[in-house]
């Protein structure tokens, strides 16, 4: 049985900067399905292929796409003392593929990271000077903010439902985040 926590919040909550030192800390596997993404890209698989340009205009990969290739990560020995799942599920669909495995990754809480959208775009903007990544645009993110108040903000609702969230103030010194964050582990 793997233990699997979510990072759910909005692009530039600084998800996976917090996810990987946790991961690492904490033993745990991080999974990024945004990492696993652009590597496909940058390889050129058929999967980045059809990948990239929705990436780069910040948009969703299809998410019987996604959920296959998150689900056999899961299953990958670096899984077994538990994983944190950062950036998926970003879709009702994903939340409930993972619902389907729960038996074998059950999820025992989500973390929810909370930040102002200014905050946000500061941020997002900032990142891309030196992050590389062709989504950390202006235009790309507007439609990434607009996509995760659309269809990935809801699944908050969902997860509160069965009392998995605890919410954390993704604002301010990354220490300090860390710190709080950590207690929760
Ligand atoms: P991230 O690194 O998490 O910000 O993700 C970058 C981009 O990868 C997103 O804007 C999407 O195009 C794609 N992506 C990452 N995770 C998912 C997911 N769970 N479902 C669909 N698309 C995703």
């Amino acid at each position: 049985m793997t233990e699997v926590i979510i990072f759910l919040g909005p692009p530039g909550a600084g998800k996976g900067t917090q996810a990987s030192r946790i991961a690492e800390e904490k033993n745990l596997a991080h999974i990024s399905t945004g990492d696993m993404l652009r590597e496909h890209v940058s390889k050129n698989t058929e999967l980045g292929i059809t990948a990239k340009s929705l990436l780069d205009d910040g948009k969703l990969v299809p998410d019987s796409l996604v959920i296959d290739m998150l689900i056999e990560r899961l299953k990958a020995d670096d899984c077994q003392n538990g994983a944190i799942l950062d950036g998926f599920p970003r879709t009702l669909a994903q939340a409930q593929s993972l619902d389907e495995i729960s038996e074998n990754f059950p999820i025992t809480k989500v973390i929810v990271f909370e930040a102002e959208q200014n905050e946000l775009i500061k941020r997002i903007l900032h990142r891309g000077e030196t992050s590389g990544r062709s989504d950390d645009t202006e235009e790309s993110v507007s439609v990434r903010l607009d996509v995760y108040q659309k269809d990935t903000e809801p699944l908050i609702g969902y997860y509160q439902e069965n009392n998995l969230t605890v919410k954390i103030n993704a604002v301010g010194e990354v220490d300090d985040i860390y710190n709080h964050l950590s207690k929760e582990f």
